[in-house]
This record gives structure tokens, C-alpha cells and sequence, in this order.
């Protein structure tokens, strides 16, 4: 499943409501450069709407982090721009309190997902 199709599928959960409530979709992805960036695994630019990922990572934190990363999103499109980033300076906590929690839902989430597959297969051999 590639990241896209995850992410949908993870906006039908309770957890992942919040996803419905932007254009997503919309936001650009793009690699980043982990020499650069160190041990970051995905990045929100709230001045650009844009977000950065690793390259080759497909794991549940991986995903926990791309959904933390998202969540902020969705409180900069909530807010807007300018309000987003005061409350980034003032409320910082609460909005992190947001994000983590959406990503432990999403990392619990997609780790569900892969034993339900592997049980899948492990069905039909
Ligand atoms: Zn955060």
C-alpha cells in the first residue's frame, strides 16, 4: 500500500477524522535529503503547506510520524497561517498533544493493519 492509499484509508477511522476536514491531498510531498535532516522521518512546512518524507520508509512509526505531521497540518489550515504559528509560540503543547495523539492512533493503526494482512495470507496457504 503506498502512502497515499494509507492515508485514506486511515481518514475513515475515528483517529483519522481530521483528515476530512482539508485538502490533504492537495499538500505536496517531497523526498528529503537525509543527510540534511537527520533522523526526522517526515516534516511540516507550515509557510510553504508542503511536507517532506524519507525516502524508502514504509514501517507503522513511519506512518505515526506522517499522521503526526499531518495533524499539524490540519491545525495550520484550521487556524490559518498567521494564527497557526502564534499559537505555535504561545500554545505549543496543546497543539503537540494533538499531533501525538493522532500519530500513537495511527501507528496502533497501521500495525493492526499489516497482522490482519499477515493473517490473511497465512489463511489461505
Ligand atoms: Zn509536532
Amino acid at each position: 500500500m503506498d502512502l497515499k492509499t494509507m492515508v485514506e484509508a486511515f481518514s475513515g477511522t475515528e483517529a483519522g477524522n481530521f483528515l476530512n476536514s482539508f485538502p490533504w491531498k492537495e499538500i505536496p510531498v517531497k523526498e528529503m535529503k537525509f543527510s540534511i535532516e537527520g533522523i526526522a522521518t517526515a516534516m511540516y512546512c507550515a509557510l510553504t503547506d508542503s511536507l517532506k518524507v524519507a525516502p524508502d520508509r514504509s514501517d507503522e512509526v513511519f506512518f505515526g510520524s506522517v499522521i503526526h505531521e499531518l495533524r499539524h497540518a490540519a491545525q495550520r489550515h484550521d487556524s490559518g497561517l498567521m494564527l497557526y504559528l502564534l499559537k505555535k509560540t504561545f500554545t505549543r503543547h496543546k497543539l503537540e498533544r494533538e499531533a501525538r495523539s493522532a500519530e500513537l492512533s495511527a501507528t496502533q493503526w497501521a500495525g493492526e493493519q499489516r497482522i490482519q494482512k499477515w493473517r490473511k495470507n497465512n489463511e489461505n496457504a
